[in-house]
Order: structure tokens, then sequence, then C-alpha cells
């Protein structure tokens, strides 16, 4: 068995010793006889489980009791359309910070349930910075504020929680949640799809304030309520048990490394060793975005002639480096450096960089 080095921007990669730990457990489950996949949601193992890992989130994230933190299926994408059914009445306004294409997707989603006010947009820069915070235009009426803190696809970041007064604010985390500490009570709403540092696909995280549950929101089914879902401990229906176990296992994985105090620095060291390889390569390779809005987890570059892509595709893939392959939105290459992305990883993609250019100079 061979394990390549995954750069996949999602589903992403594991960390191993989770893998290996769901792996010795998968038949027999905590002296249960059965998988964890097997078992009722509504049995003690499981419910003890469940509220281990709600109980290692809060630790890691330092989750004020203020805040419920939900585990819902759905996706992110679902989460575009919840968040306004959940949030506004009729006529209510909302304000969307556009700085990419997964905050674009969210306000053309949300649009069905609230006026949409676009406060500010990247999109004529190609996305290459983050709008500057003086020129936001908001409502301080609005409902809430929406803003994407690491764009996947365009690999641009916020390095700060905007200020936004007194306005609710909901983050869309779904790329760089759990990457570094973060001061939860800046926030009325983090939600992250689970399978780019959490877990499986399948399971969405949703932190939220409690007094916004009080919102009645638009009309909507009970199982798109956030306060039903807080209500009945995420129990509202049957939950994604094995993505829930998963993502309890990263959990106590990044609290046995130390927290995330120490993934940040992870992190750090690991983006600026790639920006390093790029930048040094003097224009061999090229990353479009400003250096203050660089993400620290995905790192979109191209190379000088894109005649090479199909050939560095090819190379690195039989090199042990998986899943190069920029998106198609903006073309090039793409290396996600998630949480499970070893630093050793990092060294052998910057090492392959440096021998391929040497190689197809
Ligand atoms: C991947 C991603 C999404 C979409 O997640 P789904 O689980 O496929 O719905 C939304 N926002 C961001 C920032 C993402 O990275």
């Amino acid at each position: 068995m061979s394990r390549v080095w995954n750069f996949s921007a999602g589903p992403a990669a594991l960390p191993p010793a989770v893998l290996e730990r769901a792996r010795d457990e998968l038949l027999d489950w905590n002296g249960s006889g059965a998988s964890v996949m097997e078992q009722s949601h509504r049995g003690k193992r499981f419910i003890a489980m469940a509220a281990q890992a709600e109980a290692d989130l809060r630790t890691l994230l330092a989750v004020p009791d203020d805040y419920a933190v939900l585990f819902v299926q759905g996706g992110a994408t679902q989460q575009f359309a919840q968040i306004p059914m959940n949030l506004v009445a009729e006529g209510d306004s909302a304000d969307y910070i556009d700085s990419g294409h997964w905050s674009a997707k969210a306000i053309s989603e949300a649009a069905p349930y609230v006026k949409v006010n676009v406060a500010a947009s990247a999109r004529d820069g190609g996305y290459r910075r983050l709008p500057p915070r003086e020129g936001w235009q908001l409502d301080p009426q609005a409902a809430y504020v929406h803003y994407t803190s690491n764009e996947t696809i365009h690999g641009v970041e916020f390095h700060d929680i905007p200020d936004v007064g007194a306005v609710p604010l909901v983050a869309d985390m779904s790329s760089n949640i759990l990457s570094e500490p973060l001061d939860v009570s800046r926030f009325g709403l983090i939600y992250a799809g689970a399978q780019k540092n959490i877990g499986p696909s399948g399971l969405v995280l949703v932190i939220v304030r409690r007094d916004l549950l009080q919102r009645p929101g638009r009309p909507m089914a009970r199982i798109f309520r956030y306060a039903e879902h807080a209500a009945n401990n995420s129990m509202l229906n049957t939950p994604n048990t094995w993505g829930w176990y998963l993502a309890g296992l990263t959990f106590q994985w990044l609290l046995a490394l130390g927290g995330l105090g120490v993934m940040a620095q992870h992190n750090r060291a690991k983006a600026e060793w790639l920006y390093q390889a790029i930048d040094g390569s003097a224009g061999y390779y090229h990353n479009p975005i400003e250096p203050g809005a660089r993400s620290r987890m995905n790192v979109p570059f191209t190379l000088h002639d894109n005649a090479l892509d199909a050939v560095f595709l090819q190379e690195s893939e039989a090199a042990g480096l998986l899943a190069l392959k920029g998106h198609k939105a903006v073309g090039g290459m793409r290396a996600s450096l998630y949480n499970a992305v070893s630093m050793e990883a990092v060294q052998a993609l910057a090492g392959f960089m440096r021998d391929f250019a040497q190689r197809h100079g």
C-alpha cells in the first residue's frame, strides 16, 4: 500500500492517524460488536460519542456557551439558502461581500429568500484581492452580513475578521475553519462543510449565536430550522453518523497535537514554503493574488507556459503528488494545504516544482 501526497481541494486529505483509528475500529466500534455506521443514533454509545465531539470542538474553538453547535447535512451549499430562510423576515435585506466563486454562489442562492445587497465586490479585478473594508456599503438595518473567509477556488483569504458593527456577521468557513484560533464571539453564525478541514463530505458544522435562533425566519419545513436542530441536539432526524464520528476523531487528533495555535504555526510555515517556491522561481511559476490576501489553505499557481500544464500534471502524479489541477474557473494548478497536509508533503511539492523547472526550462 502506498499513500500519495494529497493536495485535493475537497473532499480533501484526512489525517492518516484518523483513518488508521477508523480502520481499527471499523468492525467493532467501542465494544459494540458493530461499526459506528450500523447502530442507532439514539443509542447511548452514539449519543456519548456525539456529545464528546461537540465538547472537543467547543474546546478547540473556545466556543462561548451562548452559541449552539449543530452537526447537520446538505453541504455548505444548502446553507446558502438555509441562512436567509432562518435569519430574515419578509422584506428584509442582507449584505453580502463578493470575494470569489463561493461568495458569488452564496449570493445567487440567497436571492429567492432575501433582498441581497452586494456591499462590496472584487469581481472586476478577477477576485485577485479582497474588497477593501473602507469601501463596503453596509446597511445598518441589514439582517446580517455574509462573507466567505477563504475562497477555495480563487485562493484569497481574509486574515482579519471584518468589523461590521452590531449587525450579525455570518461566515462561510468551509475551507479554513480549524486552521487557526478564532474569536467565535465576533460572529452571529459560522458554517463549514466538513470535507475540507474536518472529515468526509455530507456533514456541515453550524455554530450559531442562540439569540438568532429566536428569529422567526421565512416559512420553512422543520428540517431547515436551526432552532429545531438545536433543541434536538442535531438529531431531529437521522444525522450523518459516520461523518460525525470521523469529525470527532479529527477533533481529538487536533487536541492531541496541541490545538489550533499549533496548527496555525504549521499552516503558516507550509504556505510560506510554497509561496516562496513560487515567488522564488524567477517567473517560472506565478500566483496572481495580492500578497496580503493570499490564502494559507488554497494556493493557485500557473506555469509560465501553459503548454506545459499537461506535462506538469502527468509528472507530478507519477511523483506521488495528487490533485494539483486547478479549478476550471481559474485554470493552471492549485495546491490545497489543509491541516491534514504535512510540511513534508509541501516540501515534496516544492522540490518537484524546482526540479520540473530545471528539466523543462
Ligand atoms: C467546498 C465549498 C463549498 C461547497 O460545499 P458543498 O459541501 O459542496 O456544498 C462552499 N463554500 C466554500 C468556501 C467551499 O470551499
